[in-house]
């Protein structure tokens, strides 16, 4: 019978395909009177949250729900991915709510990295993207960093209404629901025991003390992430798993350094300088002349100069240049998912490579 069956828990159409898609519940699970997708029955046995993909219709959707409610929308940044995890037009969803934007990973960020100019960066980059964010807040949902104070933040700003969690995949906002989750249930399983009210399509609902409730939407995969080149093993090469060691590179003008063979950074004129690589600690950084780059990468794509790996050379866009002339320091060259490059002083001229579709710019240094 081709009826559709609806999941009691958030209201999606359940599917038996795609574990990774919403709705998904094993075909096992259709015989019961009540079905629940494997989301919603992850949730409420295990108190744990799941990220699910969605078309783009679907987040629409979902977004225009959210502009329609009235409440707290919290929108979730990658800080090292900033551009490749914004939502494009988000400002165009929020209709007359406050947005807390926080920007998650901070774990990651070297110590002499300021806190205060991350937030400044960050808030100054939503306003060129059309959102006047209400507050910025740094933290690390993997870590539990500042965890407390964006709560605090939440409270202080959702005026006794419900609040909304979005972001991209990859953002880590499962991990920060779930770290919610536990701050706000503490010892009592109120997540288990409340009930699934099946009108909040696609939501996953978090109640709070006042009546009100904490709504996670699914993620939206942006298809120009960097992480979407790579396959599951790579990405983890790439995404930095700990503190960024820097990496400091004394370059003469025409050299060249390679990340793996995802991005390339050619110093074309000035001064001998040193260079300050921010990237993940595992992606191997090739220096070489400039006048060899192009062949060295030919030659060498998908093996020295990996990832991405030799059997997924088809599918890997074309590197595309972008030169940069920097007429004052300190800069950083920011390579969207990947990390950037920190030019000490002006009078340069750069160029940076990244994969299509990629986005790569300049900003004032974090440092
Ligand atoms: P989602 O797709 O947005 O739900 O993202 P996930 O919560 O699944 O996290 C995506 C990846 O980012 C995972 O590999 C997490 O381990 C990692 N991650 C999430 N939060 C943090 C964080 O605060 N710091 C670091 N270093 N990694 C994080």
């Amino acid at each position: 019978n081709d009826e559709k069956i609806i999941c009691i828990g958030c209201g999606a159409t359940i599917q038996t395909e795609d574990p990774s898609k919403l709705g998904y519940a094993p075909k096992s699970s259709l015989d019961k009177e009540e079905v629940i997708c494997r989301r919603c029955f992850r949730l409420k046995h295990y108190n744990e949250v799941q990220d699910v993909e969605l078309t783009d219709d679907d987040f629409l959707k979902i977004l225009n729900g959210v502009g329609e409610a009235k409440g707290l929308i919290v929108k979730i940044v990658d800080i090292f991915d900033f551009n490749g995890s914004w939502l494009p037009g988000i400002h165009r969803f929020t209709g007359g709510n406050d947005v807390l934007l926080v920007g998650n990973k901070v774990d990651l960020l070297p110590k002499s990295v300021k806190h205060n100019r991350m937030k400044h960066w960050l808030r100054q980059q939503a306003r060129e993207l059309g959102l006047k964010p209400i507050d910025v807040a740094l933290v690390s949902a993997e870590k539990g960093i500042h965890i407390k104070e964006v709560m605090d933040l939440i409270e202080q700003y959702r005026n006794d209404q419900d609040v909304y969690v979005i972001g991209c995949t990859n953002v880590g906002k499962s991990t920060f629901i779930n770290r919610i989750i536990k701050e706000v249930t503490g010892e009592y399983d109120i997540i288990t025991t409340s009930y699934f009210p099946g009108t909040t399509l696609d939501m996953i609902e978090i109640p709070l003390d006042d009546g009100q409730a904490i709504y996670d939407t699914p993620g939206i995969i942006n298809h120009h992430q960097m992480a979407h080149f790579v396959n599951k093993k790579d990405l983890k090469v790439i995404t930095p798993k700990k503190e960024i060691k820097p990496k400091v590179y004394q370059l003469n003008e025409q050299q060249t350094l390679f990340f793996g063979g995802l991005a390339r950074f050619d110093f074309i004129k000035g001064e001998r300088s040193s260079f300050v690589c921010y990237l993940s600690n595992e992606l191997h950084i090739h220096r070489t002349k400039l006048e060899k780059a192009d062949d060295l990468y030919e030659t060498h794509v998908g093996e020295m100069l990996s990832p991405p790996r030799k059997d997924e050379l088809g599918n890997f866009p074309e590197l595309v240049r972008q030169e940069f002339s920097i007429r004052e320091g300190k800069k950083d060259i920011v390579f969207s998912g990947l990390g950037w490059v920190m030019i000490p002083e002006g009078g340069v001229v750069v160029a940076a490579y990244v994969p299509k579709g990629v986005k790569v710019f300049v900003r004032d240094s974090l440092i």
